[in-house]
C-alpha cells in the first residue's frame, strides 16, 4: 500500500504534494517526503512519522518550485526512519525516485553499484535506482529511465524527477496503481484518484509496461 503523488505546472508543487499525499492517509504509511525542483537543484525534505510531523519540519522554509513528487512510505526493505524515507537520490542529488513496490533483484543491483563505487545512504531496495540512474545516464533522461526499468525485477510505481530536464516528470509502472489526472496547463501522478480528484475528473489510467513523459502541457504514453 501507501502511496505517490506528482506534481507539474505552474502553481506552488509542495501544498499539492502535501494535499494528495493527505488524501492516501488511507492506505496507511510510516513516512512521508516530497522533492520540489526549486530553479537550481531538487530540494528533498523527508522523515519518519506521518504527514503531520513532515509539515512541523519543513514549515517556515517549505520547498519551493513548481515540479515535484511525494511519498507515503510502508517499508518493506529497511526500518521506517529519516534515511530510509522517499524520496531517494543518487550522489549527486541529479535523479530523485519515489517508488512503491519492492525491487526483488536490488541486492544484486546494489552490489553491482557497490562495485563501481557509489555510496549508499539507506537500507532500502528504491535507493539502487537512483543510483542506476547515474550509472546509466547517457545524458537523455528517457532513454536512461528505459534501460534502468529494463534492469529492475519486481513490483513498482515509479516516479523519476530529473535536475537536468525539470520540465518533465517520468512515471511508470508493474502490478501497482498509478493514475494521471489531467489539468490545464499542470498535470498530476497519483497511486489513486482521491489524491487527484480535487484538481482534475480527467484522468488516465496507465497499465502495465506504459511510461509516461508528464510537462505540464501534455502527457505522452509510450509503451516500454
Ligand atoms: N520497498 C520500498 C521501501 O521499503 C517501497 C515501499 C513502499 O511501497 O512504500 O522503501
Amino acid at each position: 500500500m501507501c502511496g505517490i503523488v506528482g506534481y507539474i505546472g505552474n502553481q506552488q508543487a509542495c501544498p499539492i504534494l502535501l494535499d494528495g499525499m493527505s488524501k492516501l492517509e488511507y492506505r496507511g504509511y510510516d513516512s512521508a517526503g516530497i522533492a520540489v525542483y526549486d530553479g537550481k537543484r531538487i530540494d528533498i525534505e523527508k522523515c519518519v512519522g506521518r504527514l503531520q510531523a513532515l509539515r512541523i519540519k519543513i514549515q517556515g522554509h517549505e520547498p519551493q518550485g513548481t515540479v515535484g513528487i511525494g511519498h507515503t512510505r510502508w517499508a518493506t526493505h529497511g526500518r521506517p526512519s529519516d534515511r530510509n524515507a522517499h524520496p531517494h537520490c543518487d550522489e549527486s542529488g541529479r535523479f530523485v525516485v519515489v517508488h512503491n513496490g519492492i525491487i526483488e533483484n536490488y541486492l544484486e543491483l546494489k552490489e553491482y553499484l557497490l562495485e563501481k563505487g557509489h555510496r549508499f545512504s539507506s537500507d532500502t531496495d528504491t535507493e539502487v535506482v537512483a543510483h542506476l540512474m547515474a550509472d546509466q545516464y547517457d545524458g537523455d533522461f528517457l532513454s536512461t529511465v528505459k534501460k534502468v526499468i529494463r534492469r529492475i525485477d519486481g513490483s513498482y510505481s515509479l516516479v523519476f524527477l530529473c535536475a537536468d530536464e525539470p520540465d518533465k516528470l517520468i512515471t511508470t509502472k508493474k502490478d501497482n496503481p498509478l493514475v494521471i489526472g489531467l489539468g490545464e496547463g499542470e498535470n498530476f501522478i497519483a497511486s489513486d484518484i482521491p489524491a487527484i480528484i480535487g484538481h482534475t475528473r480527467r484522468t488516465y489510467i496507465m497499465s502495465d509496461g506504459e511510461i509516461a513523459i508528464v510537462t505540464k502541457d501534455a502527457v505522452r504514453v509510450e509503451d516500454l
